[in-house]
């Protein structure tokens, strides 16, 4: 049964929920303590002089790109997606600022059509050099494939580190064109809310040390994985481009972005909707993470909603309750995820054994459990009343 002291009074965090505790007023750890930190979860504030700093940073690079225009084959690579964020980056970079950027989209095996599709209209219209790359889809797999098997922690939610993982790989994917091409800047199209890893830049000391995963040293890969990853000839050569997110500073207005993709034909109408283009890996993750903790990493950017606007409180308990049996059986993205399993070659029943073994030895197991029978056993009285 749903007990409403169960959540926090504030937001919509359950007890027991991953690095989360009631306090004896029922409020959560963040709603108690702005500046609390899990390993899942930590608000990132930017200062303003940080903000202008970057600003004017950009405003420089764009200077330098266009100083160096007629210099270079590819002033800038944009790492292209078909979605409507690198697509309006495009089109601003090519249309508004006169510049000669490379086009690269590392295909991760799971690219929508629609995002094909994107792509194929946008660069109709669009006339830069566009480079698709393929050969590294069975590493992207392996890597799925691994932490659907492997994840292995009972603090951290799965879908907290396969985002970051996947990121890593196309992020070096393409910033290893930028090397070879000796092109000085990489672009990427992240909104201003995706400020969770990075605020503007990438630092080149990440881009060098922390993107290659100590995972690929385990037999389950091999030499033709690793070569997507910067190898020490890269890094030592000097010849590192910077890594840029210009939506952090630049004016971005999500409304915007949508009608001038729509308007230009680059995005068919109604295509630009970022749920169409949402990632299948993470539906997965998701089911994955909510039979193993209890909970999904999104509930932490939804109780953060409700901080900032308290009246929505009841919607997105509503909402938490609702989904969260659909989530839990997989009923919830059902063919997404199944076709996502299928394609990493891992059964639902592997994938279910692994988590009740990490499970068994978890700690905060009984929490975690009742949890789960708390969200499941809503359905199952549901069931009954229909009967
Ligand atoms: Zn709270």
């Amino acid at each position: 049964m749903i007990k409403e002291e169960h959540f926090c009074n504030k937001c919509i965090l359950p007890d027991g929920f991953l690095g989360i505790h009631l306090n004896s007023d029922h409020l959560c750890n963040i709603c108690a303590d702005p500046t609390y930190k899990t390993i899942n979860y930590s608000r990132t504030k930017i200062s303003p002089e940080r903000r202008t700093e970057a600003f004017n940073d950009w405003n420089a690079v764009v200077k330098d790109m266009q100083k160096n225009h007629r210099r270079r084959n590819y002033d800038c690579i944009l790492g292209y997606s078909g979605g409507k964020d690198s697509t309006a980056l495009l089109d601003h970079l090519v249309n508004e600022l006169g510049l000669t950027a490379l086009a690269v989209t590392s295909d991760t095996g799971f690219m929508t059509d629609i995002a094909k599709d994107n792509m194929k209209d946008t660069l109709k219209q669009i006339q830069v050099d566009h480079i698709l790359i393929e050969d590294s889809i069975s590493t992207f797999t392996k890597l799925y494939k691994y932490h659907f098997l492997h994840h292995n922690s009972n603090e951290a939610f799965l879908a907290r580190y396969i985002c970051d993982y996947c990121s890593d790989l196309i992020h070096s994917i393409v910033v290893k064109e930028a090397i070879r091409r000796d092109i000085p800047y990489v672009l990427f199209g992240y909104s201003p809310d995706q400020t969770f890893r990075y605020f503007y830049e990438m630092p080149q000391e990440e881009v060098m040390k922390k993107w290659k995963p100590d995972l690929l040293d385990s037999p389950f890969f091999d030499d033709n994985d690793a070569k997507w990853y910067l190898n020490d000839e890269e890094i030592e050569g000097g010849n590192l481009p910077r890594v840029l997110l210009p939506y952090h500073v630049i004016s971005y207005r999500e409304q915007e972005i949508i009608e001038l993709v729509e308007s230009k034909s680059y995005i068919k109408k109604g295509h630009a909707d970022p749920l169409l283009t949402n990632c299948n890996v993470v539906h997965a993750a998701t089911f994955y993470d909510f039979n193993r903790y209890g909970g999904i990493l999104y509930a932490y950017q939804y109780a953060e909603l409700v901080r900032l606007n308290p009246e929505s409180r009841k919607k997105w308990l509503r909402t938490l309750k609702m989904s969260a049996p659909l989530i839990l059986e997989n009923n919830f993205k059902r063919r997404e995820v199944n076709n996502f399993l299928e394609q990493i070659d891992v059964t639902q029943e592997e994938m279910l054994e692994h988590i009740e073994k990490q499970l068994s030895e978890d700690p905060n197991r009984e929490s975690i459990k009742q949890n789960i029978e708390m969200f499941r056993k809503r359905k199952r009285k549901q069931a009954i009343s229909v009967i």
